[in-house]
């Protein structure tokens, strides 16, 4: 448990914002995950750097997490202090074909927005749960595009506690990754470039794409979206199902039925639960294929 001064101290300079022992199944789309020691929600920029300073002076461990949908939490839940970075910094504007999105913002609200405005651009992203942050740190993508090619600029917060901006070819962008994953910096603000598109056609466009998850991924089940990373060539989907692992359980865990790239959960499963699936697939893949997947999720608290 983190020093209890520092959560008396985030308390007084940041009223109604802190939480004590915050269980992380809240948090997440997985609904899994045990209690953050110290669990802040910013309420605006500044809030988020004194969260971050105060932190940093004592040598805290710091979690940034943004929607949750990509990310298993331990059972043991996560040391130090859990920043969520959400409502309250998620404003969004227009700038002629640019959109300027707060990182707390939803990705899909912003695509709301774009497809609203006549933008084209974001189609790609109709159905992917999350926030900008998050999905410019994870380099989101579907339908052969990902957020990165849309980023012209990000605003980051460093460790320092300096503002700073980075551009499009500081980020590194590639399939699912992006310099921030090696990096902590916390992701404020993106400027997107987008294009003058008919509304109607983005309208349309969007909803094929939603049409199509509706089939083919258990969206009627918590889960954390795809597990691997699709190695060149192949989806990893595919090939847990060759390996015969469509429907297999650790607990309330399941590779689901639909879509072997998806563990879901049936109630109760636990970060264990899910850790042993996962693993059972990377090896089975090996053994049968001899291809070491990757995974996409991201691990924390353990
Ligand atoms: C049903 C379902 C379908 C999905 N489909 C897709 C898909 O088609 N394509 C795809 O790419 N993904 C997909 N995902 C995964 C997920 O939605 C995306 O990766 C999303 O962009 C993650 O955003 P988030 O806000 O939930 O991030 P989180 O899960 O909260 O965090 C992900 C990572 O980003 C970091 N992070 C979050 N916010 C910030 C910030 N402001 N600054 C710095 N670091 C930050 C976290 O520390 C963590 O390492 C799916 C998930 C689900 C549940």
């Amino acid at each position: 448990m983190a020093d209890s001064t520092i959560y008396l101290e985030m308390l007084k300079n940041l009223p109604g914002r802190v939480r004590i022992s915050e269980s992380m199944k809240k948090h997440t789309s997985w609904r899994i995950g045990g209690p953050a020691d110290i669990f802040v929600e910013p309420a605006n920029r500044e809030e988020l750097r004194l969260a971050v300073s105060h932190a940093n002076e004592r040598e805290i461990p710091l979690t940034i997490i943004g929607a949750g949908t990509n990310i298993l939490v331990s059972d043991e839940g996560i040391r130090g202090v859990v920043v969520k970075v959400g409502r309250g910094l998620d404003r969004i504007f227009l700038d002629d074909n640019m959109i300027i999105a707060e990182s707390g913002a939803s990705l899909s609200r912003v695509a709301a927005v774009a497809r609203d405005a006549g933008l084209g651009g974001f189609e790609f992203s109709a159905g992917i749960p999350g926030n900008i942050g998050g999905a410019v740190v994870m380099n989101a993508g579907a339908n052969g595009f990902s957020i990165g090619a849309r980023v012209k600029e990000i605003l980051l917060l460093n460790q320092a506690g300096c503002f700073l901006k980075k551009t499009k070819d500081e980020m590194n962008f590639g399939y699912r990754s992006s310099a921030l994953q090696n990096d902590f910096s916390i992701v404020i603000e993106a400027v997107f470039s987008c294009f003058q598109r008919d509304k109607e056609t983005i309208k349309q466009e969007m909803e094929v794409f939603i049409k199509r998850r509706k089939e083919t991924q258990p969206l009627h089940y918590p889960s954390a979206g795809s597990i691997f990373k699709n190695p060149p060539g192949d989806t990893a989907g595919r090939l847990i199902e060759a390996a015969g692992l469509k429907g297999e359980r650790v607990g309330d865990a399941q590779i689901s039925t639909l879509h072997a790239n998806f563990i879901i959960n049936l109630g109760a499963a636990s970060a264990r639960d899910i850790m042993m699936l996962v693993e059972k697939a990377r090896k089975s893949v090996l053994e049968f294929f001899g291809i070491e997947l990757k995974p996409e999720v991201k691990v924390v608290g353990y």
